[in-house]
């Protein structure tokens, strides 16, 4: 019996949601007593693969295989149902990602294992095994029942959160069985786009609201999330409007998120874009209406109008940044 968690890395390297992936199944694997085993696939330098230990992982498995460089759902789901199989886990925690989403279905035939997506938080109860998980596009929850001997359970990124519990994770060479012809897919070219912080791992985010006015406002906000490091997000109405791009709109049915610090800029906070930005520490509101609701959610208020106030926070964050 143990836990074990798919961890994805991109160019060898580990993101917020790996971390937060590792942090959830630890506590999974403490709740029922057991160890949290995390499985690496691709090559990953040795020092990477430790700071899963920081987030409660006590063994890595490494699967250092050159063809493992790009997704490709039949291999990938082989070589994790051979690492379940190995280690004996009767729970296995993928991230929310696309990538699990194509690779958990397969996993789940070829274990008979039951499966579930969106989960939103920890066990309700382990015997029998019921999770919650997000319904009709996070409206809702629901808990589920497993009824088989094996879970997978693909949780809802940022649900969760990346917490630390230092293990020395001990690093293992893993060699799975996972013929040529299992690859049914070849990629041939990658292009990356720019070098943009995705807004789900961004630590800072600078969002703006309909109170921008015009997609022609947004330079002062791009400017602040440049001089922060800061990813850029919007309501959903500015997405629909075309303003901004709809991988930017954040909230129920856009992306949920969790940064350290978000700025909303004429946002009024309504339930729906609430929904998705609640798990950041600090909320900053700049409203021109003081009974805006996202006063309530704000931990910083500023009443006034964007437009002028934006100007004057890069001013002086340049000024802080300049003396520091
Ligand atoms: C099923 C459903 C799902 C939804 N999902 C989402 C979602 O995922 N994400 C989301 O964001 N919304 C979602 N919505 C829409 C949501 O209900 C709100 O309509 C939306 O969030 C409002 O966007 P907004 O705050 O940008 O605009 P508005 O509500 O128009 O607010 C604009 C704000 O800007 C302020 N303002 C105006 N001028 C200035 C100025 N010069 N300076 C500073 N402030 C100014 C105003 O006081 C106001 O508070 C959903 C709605 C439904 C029904």
């Amino acid at each position: 019996m143990s836990v074990l968690i798919y961890t994805e890395n991109f160019d060898g390297k580990f993101k917020k949601s790996t971390f937060e992936t590792v942090s959830y199944g630890a506590e999974i694997a403490r709740q029922m007593g057991t160890t949290a085993i995390a499985l690496s696939m691709g090559n990953v330098a040795d020092d990477d693969l430790k700071t899963l230990g920081n987030y409660g992982a006590s063994k890595v498995l490494h699967f250092n295989d050159a063809r493992f460089a790009n997704l490709d759902n039949s291999a990938f789901a082989t070589a994790i149902a051979q690492a379940v199989e190995k280690e004996g886990a009767n729970v296995v925690i993928m991230s929310g990602s696309n990538i699990a989403k194509a690779v958990a279905p397969r996993v789940s035939v070829k274990l008979k294992a039951g499966l579930v997506f969106a989960v939103s938080g920890l066990p309700k109860k382990l015997s029998p095994f019921t999770v919650p998980k997000k319904v009709f596009h996070g409206k809702a929850f629901a808990d589920v029942v497993f009824n088989s001997a094996i879970k997978i359970l693909s949780i809802a990124q940022n649900s969760f959160g990346v917490k630390e519990h230092l293990q020395n994770a001990a690093i293992e060479a893993f060699d799975a069985k996972v013929d040529d012809s299992a690859f049914k897919t070849k990629v041939t070219s990658v292009e990356k786009s720019t070098g943009k912080i995705i807004l789900t791992d961004a630590e800072v985010i600078v969002s703006g609201g309909r109170g921008m006015k015009s997609p022609e406002n947004w330079k002062p906000l791009e400017e602040l999330a440049g001089i922060l490091g800061a990813a850029t997000a919007c309501s959903r109405p500015v997405s629909d409007e075309g303003w901004r791009p709809h991988s930017e709109h954040v909230g129920q049915t856009g992306k949920i998120i969790a940064p350290n610090l978000y700025i909303a800029c004429g946002i009024s906070g309504a339930i729906q874009h609430l929904a998705g930005v609640s798990s950041s520490k600090v909320i900053v509101a700049i409203n021109s209406d003081k009974e805006a609701p996202i006063f309530s959610a704000a931990d910083y208020g500023i009443i006034g109008d964007a437009q002028k106030i934006l100007p004057e926070l890069i001013t002086a964050f340049r000024k802080f940044k300049s003396e520091n």
